[in-house]
């Protein structure tokens, strides 16, 4: 089975260290994905293992031995490259671009066999492109030349492939056909395959491992659960996340959310405690949130829609445990947390049993002179699953002098007046 280690890698563009300490190694059968922000030096890893930049420190050997060792055709034939941009300067069929994939396997004074021409036309055949064999190269689609220059690269017949973004240009069946190829060849004919994606979707469903790179060095490198995490996300890419697991894949998806650069946000200084559950929350939340407020929260069973995102906009929460009731102890942190806000807002959330001390909670707040607000929009009576209990202590709240609105906006601006008077 074929291998590649990166040992101690460092490269340089003039003076200027581009990675650095680049340590993996891959086997025969594994699929890559190496990811990573613009300029982070994904491109420039392909081309250090494609023997087209050669490293100032560390090797890079192909089964032991050193690539800037082994002449270029050698090279040729067992590493084939797939570039980002897939111009082609000369008027060339792509039955011809394909067939130049074969150039590593033929003799200087040899032409082009039976053999070859039957291995370009199965590549172009695998890539679903055997239709355009005579097409000029330079009259077709930028998803048409991809698929062309993966043919080239499958004509090769390498034991490693190296693909700079390679579904860039083809629309979404196409990028499942090239994916769904790439991934069967790499497992029946045991190929390396390390492929740059920045599409992270992609990348979770098809890769077997990925390596996250950050300004020129690993950053992670492991399970695509180990790197793809939201910590990484939002380090890394400044991007907050939502990572989980699909039900039908099993592989991991990734909806990035907001960008967050801390160094942009300015937080207010008032501190809003939000009462919420069953997702009566999501849009009180994004909005405070927008709107730079330092929010906590509680108390939410894991698992609740409000809970997901507090805890990927990394928002202090009061948690119980799924489905469960509020504990004494949970209640008392909550209460803990409604001690440090200035302000409480109660969503239109419903309550039962489960919930019940949260309104209770809120009631304290009040008691505490904290100013509290209620988002009132749905009656009492139709999210009242106590038996009256709720109701009452709804009531409650209205006489101790709660102020009941509508909808977020009013939330928002009853907060920016408190911020303009006592957040200073
Ligand atoms: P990525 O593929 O992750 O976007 P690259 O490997 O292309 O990153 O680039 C890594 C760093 O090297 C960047 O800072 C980029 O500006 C620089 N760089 C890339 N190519 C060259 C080059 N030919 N000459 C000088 N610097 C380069």
């Amino acid at each position: 089975m074929v291998k590649l280690n990166i040992n101690d890698v460092d490269c340089f563009y003039g003076s200027v260290k581009v990675l650095e300490n680049i340590v993996f190694s891959v086997e025969g059968g594994e699929f890559v994905g190496i990811l990573g922000p613009n300029g982070s030096g994904k491109t420039t890893l392909l081309k250090t293992i494609g023997r087209i930049l050669k490293p100032q420190i560390g090797t890079i050997l192909l089964d032991d031995i050193d690539v800037y060792i082994m002449k270029a055709m050698e090279v040729a034939k067992n590493i084939a490259v797939v570039p980002q941009d897939t111009s082609v300067a000369f008027d060339f069929t792509a039955l011809d671009l394909v067939l130049m994939g074969r150039n590593p396997h033929i003799g200087f004074f040899e032409t082009e066999n039976e053999k070859d021409i039957a291995i370009s036309k199965k590549s172009m055949e695998l890539t679903n492109i055997w239709n355009l064999a005579d097409r000029n190269v330079s009259e077709l689609s930028g998803g048409e030349k991809q698929r062309v220059i993966i043919a080239r690269a499958l004509a090769q017949d390498p034991k490693v492939m190296l693909l700079d973004e390679p579904t860039s240009h083809l629309d979404i069946n196409y990028q499942i056909e090239m994916m769904d190829l790439l991934k069967e060849l790499c497992k029946k004919e045991g190929l390396i395959i390390l492929a740059v994606f920045h599409d992270f979707n992609l990348a979770a469903r098809y890769c077997d491992s990925a390596i996250l790179l950050s300004k020129g060095k690993i950053a992670s490198i492991g399970s695509l659960d180990a790197v793809l995490n939201k910590e990484n996300l939002q380090k890394i890419f400044h991007v907050n996340a939502i990572v989980k697991q699909h039900p039908l894949t099993s592989s991991l998806y990734v909806v990035p959310l907001s960008t967050s650069k801390p160094e942009t946000v300015r937080p207010k200084n008032l501190t809003v405690h939000v009462v919420c559950g069953g997702g009566t929350g999501v849009s009180l939340i994004r909005t405070l949130s927008k709107h730079n407020y330092r929010l906590t929260t509680g108390v939410l069973n894991v698992l609740d829609s409000d809970y997901d995102v507090v805890s990927t906009l990394g928002i202090p929460v009061v948690s119980e445990a799924p489905f469960s009731e509020i504990t004494e102890e949970s209640h008392r942190a909550n209460l803990n947390k409604i001690d440090n806000a200035k302000a409480v807002v109660l969503s239109n959330t419903p309550f039962g049993y489960g919930n019940l001390k949260n309104l209770e909670a809120v009631i304290a707040s009040l008691e505490k002179g904290v100013t509290t607000i209620v988002v009132d929009k749905t009656p009492i009576q139709e999210r009242d699953f106590t038996g009256g209990k709720a109701q009452a202590l709804y009531m409650e709240l209205k006489d101790k002098g709660a102020i009941f609105v509508k909808n977020c906006d009013h939330v928002l601006s009853i907060l920016d007046t408190l911020e303009s008077k006592i957040g200073k």
